[in-house]
């Protein structure tokens, strides 16, 4: 298996050197940045799988090193900050980060945090083989799902549902039985540059169970999967999900 590629992008070198020894021991394949214009054509050059970034940089600050690369690449980002101030920056100009560490840091908590975006990494991208079907009817027994109408009914009854609802359900039924990280989620249903909060995905998980609820036999329910995401599962094995061409 080729190593992983990680760019780290660090002005300070005690930093950068502890860091670069450990993710080498580690067995990731590490390039270096010490400016922001460096780290650009660097992650241009090397196209890595993970870019560990620092905020506070010479010449380009991390941020808007940021906000260029997630309109080149869809690469997980991971940011580093010096204070919780920049935390607050990183959240809520909505820069489109994957994770934050705020220094000082133990390697342990970093080394798991870029472990855990790669593996969500690999799963989503196992997902996006199978890319959601549009304008299509989901039929599973007595619940009916048109996409072309955005439309949802369970038996003769329509169900209201909020836009994001709809979407988060959509992209749930096109993907039944295979689990879906909350990133994933919010990737797809809210957009790339959505730096929401992870709960939103739960929040709207739990709208549509609460609307679901008042239905005695629904075909599918959808599953918590602790510490990554959601799976919808169809309940009823003998009812097989037609799928028709709405047009
Ligand atoms: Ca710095």
């Amino acid at each position: 298996m080729t190593p992983k590629r990680i760019l780290l992008v660090e002005d300070e070198e005690s930093i950068r050197n502890t860091l670069r020894y450990n993710l080498a021991k580690e067995g990731f394949a590490v390039s270096e940045a010490r400016t922001g214009t460096q780290a650009l054509s660097e992650a241009r050059r090397v196209r890595p799988d993970l870019v560990v970034l620092d905020l506070m940089l010479p010449e380009l600050s991390g941020l808007e090193v940021c906000r260029i690369l997630r309109q080149e690449t869809s690469v997980p980002i991971l940011i580093l900050t010096a204070k919780d101030s920049e935390v607050d920056k990183v959240v809520g100009l909505q820069i489109g980060a994957d994770d934050y560490v705020t220094k000082p840091f133990s390697l342990r908590e970093i080394l798991a945090r870029i472990t855990a975006l790669l593996r969500r990494v690999e799963l989503s991208t196992g997902s996006n083989n199978h890319p959601p079907p549009s304008d299509e009817v989901e039929v599973l027994g007595d619940f009916r799902l048109d996409r072309a109408a955005r439309t949802v009914h369970v038996g003769d009854h329509e169900l209201h549902l909020a836009p994001k609802e709809f979407d988060l359900l959509s992209f749930l039924l096109a993907n039944a039985g295979r689990v879906q990280p909350r990133e994933n989620i919010i990737q797809r249903v809210w957009g790339s540059n959505f730096f929401g909060e992870r709960k939103t995905v739960d929040v709207h998980v739990r709208w549509l169970r609460e609307k679901f609820e008042q239905f005695e036999r629904m075909p599918f329910r959808i599953t918590t999967v602790f510490g990554v995401g959601y799976r919808l599962d169809r309940l009823d094995h003998a009812v097989e999900a037609r799928r028709q061409g709405a047009g």
